[in-house]
């Protein structure tokens, strides 16, 4: 551990704006960018100031704490991943084009890790043997690279950016539980000590009563997510809380419009071409045959959700790669359930219902079919009894009425089980009995440079940044009235005995007007303000801002270290 210096703001690289950024909508990515902590390298890609950059290393060090907590092991892997190992997994094909890919000078194809799944999978699974070794939790934080379709909000959406993964490997599903079970605790603790109020929403609302994934919702106007909650516990995404499960009766039957889409292959080249919002891509689909068997799944985009429901749908469900697509006569970009093949059904998400127009693959290159929704057609069938909640509604739980509000999905955990990783890519253990089976799975990702934005968007007012303590840069910025003299020396004093009793702090030498530093500070968000001046020392003392509540205090030159700590 190095000792705890004091930073001098005359040094500090922390170019500050005067105006509110035009490229900037939300108040985490303007306050970021006004009080110098982070600049645009390119679409979503952000350079860390040191500003920041500190905030980054608190916030990772309580997630650090929380996960060595409940006994998970920080290691390293490498952010590139062969592509053979997405081919194993079967999510080379499915991921889309979020996956960002490259060649080596042999031409061998490796991706920039958008999460780890295989790569930890594979770590595994010629060491981990036997149950007796079990469970084991490995994690590290790292950062990750999706060429999101839309990269925006600063930190918020970026095509590079921090995340916690972590990866536990189970004999039984009792123990998968167990672990899951602790991971919810962390990632409660983890939001609070960061100072964020946020709610676990279970993410997969399909399956009555069972968690099986749950979404960390950091509350605000920003968020992406729309949802409802009770105090008695209840929470939803009132989105996923009215999806349901629809078969249909046979391909679809709304009036569609056959449109020429030159070149259009790609989901998210369609999405953009029709102006479909993002989420608008995010579809789950299966075809069965015509007895019902399951004969392929489609899933396209990253939504791990979508699989897992596939999954919990058809059991032994398949993602099909670009090449089984034109196999089957589908071409990549298909998504919806028209001119399908002879005896085959379709099955998919109910959010195609609640979409007023849609679009899918005509399954004849460069044509596509949008207009009216052909899910009205459909029949549903094993989740109907799950109703759509809005703020207001009487809780599904207590009856009490329901609030409603955006959240941020802070982080997610998962139990994936044994079939969508362990089983594809021969990740085995011997059991007690010495039989050979896939490790029980789950994951769990954590957005650190995400929550650095979400707390930002918590905590601020029209002056700036207000830093819960825990995260904060600097607790405590010393401010010297004077360039020079007593208040200045007295400055210096206090900044050393701050940083003596390990409070991070950073002493503002520099030769600015008042106002000019009292702006700054506040835009920065220091928690406290030590304000030196002759007029105060003159009485012995200083004055001490609390950010957050806007209150001074007058406290004697001696005091203040104990007053702040
Ligand atoms: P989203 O729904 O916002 O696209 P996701 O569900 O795809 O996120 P996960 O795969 O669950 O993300 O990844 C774990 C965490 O990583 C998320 O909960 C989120 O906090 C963070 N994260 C995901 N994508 C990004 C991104 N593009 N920029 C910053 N953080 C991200
Ligand atoms: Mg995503
Ligand atoms: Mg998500
Ligand atoms: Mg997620």
């Amino acid at each position: 551990m190095s000792r705890t210096r004091v930073a001098k703001m005359s040094k500090l690289y922390a170019p500050t704006l005067k105006e509110d950024p035009a490229e900037a909508e939300l108040a985490s990515h303007k306050l970021m960018l006004r009080a110098g902590m982070i600049r645009k390298i390119a679409s979503g890609l952000y350079s860390y100031l040191p500003l920041a950059w500190r905030s980054i290393h608190k916030i990772e060090d309580i997630c650090r704490d929380e996960m060595d907590g409940i006994g998970a092991q920080e290691m390293l892997a490498p952010i590139l991943t062969s592509a053979e190992l997405w081919e194993e997994s079967g999510r080379i094909g499915a991921y889309g084009p979020e996956l960002m890919r490259l060649q080596d000078r042999h031409d061998r194809t490796f991706c920039l890790g958008p999460t780890h799944e295989e790569t930890f999978t594979d770590l595994v699974r010629n060491e981990l043997k036997s149950y007796k070794q079990l469970p084991v939790t490995l994690y590290q934080i790292q950062d990750k690279f999706r060429d999101e379709l839309r990269p925006r909000f600063g930190l918020m959406r970026g095509r590079e950016f921090i995340m916690k993964d972590a990866y536990s490997f189970s004999a039984t599903q009792e123990s998968l539980q167990e672990v899951y079970e602790d991971m919810k605790g962390a990632y409660a603790r983890y939001c609070e000590r960061c100072g964020l109020k946020a709610l676990p929403v279970a993410a997969d609302s399909g399956e009555i009563g069972g968690d099986s994934s749950i979404e960390y919702m950091a509350l605000a106007d920003a968020g992406e997510a729309s949802l409802v909650w009770c105090d008695c516990g209840f929470a939803a995404d009132d989105e996923a809380a009215s999806t349901t499960v629809a078969v249909s009766e046979g391909p679809g039957t709304g009036e569609l419009e056959r449109v020429h889409t030159p070149g259009l292959g790609t989901i998210e080249a369609v999405a953009e071409f029709f102006g479909f919002p993002e989420n608008g891509t995010r579809k789950s689909l299966a075809l069965v045959d015509g007895e019902g068997k399951p004969v392929v799944a489609i899933v396209p985009g990253d939504h791990e959700l979508n699989e897992i429901k596939a999954a919990k749908l058809f059991g032994d469900y398949h993602l099909m790669t670009d090449e089984e697509l034109e196999q089957h006569g589908l071409f990549k970009g298909f998504i919806g359930p028209v001119n399908l093949p002879e005896g085959v059904r379709l099955v998919c998400d109910r959010s195609l219902e609640m979409s007023k127009s849609w679009t899918c693959g005509a399954n004849e290159v460069d044509y596509h079919f949008t207009g009216a929704c052909p899910g009205r057609d459909f029949t549903v069938d094993a989740w109907e009894d799950l109703v759509t909640v809005h703020a207001g509604d009487p809780c599904p739980h207590c009856g009490k009425p329901l609030k409603g509000g955006r959240g941020i999905e802070c982080g997610q955990v998962f139990q994936i089980g044994q079939d969508k990783y362990a089983a594809k890519m021969g990740a085995t253990f011997a059991d007690e009995n010495g039989r050979e089976q896939p490790f029980y799975m789950g994951c769990y990702g954590i957005g650190i440079s995400r929550t650095l934005a979400a707390i930002v968007e918590q905590h601020h007012d029209e002056h700036g940044i207000i830093w819960p303590v825990s995260v904060a840069p600097y607790e405590v910025s010393v401010i010297s009235l004077d360039k020079k003299g007593e208040a200045f020396d007295t400055a210096a004093e206090l900044a050393e005995a701050f940083a003596a009793e390990d409070i991070d702090v950073v002493f503002d030498d520099r030769a600015e007007r008042a106002g000019v530093k009292f702006a700054d500070n506040d835009l920065m968000g220091f928690p406290y303000q030590v304000v030196v001046g002759k007029r105060g020392l003159a009485a012995g003392t200083v004055e001490v801002k609390n950010r957050s509540t806007g209150e001074r205090l007058n406290v004697a030159v001696a005091d203040v270290v104990a007053e702040v700590a």
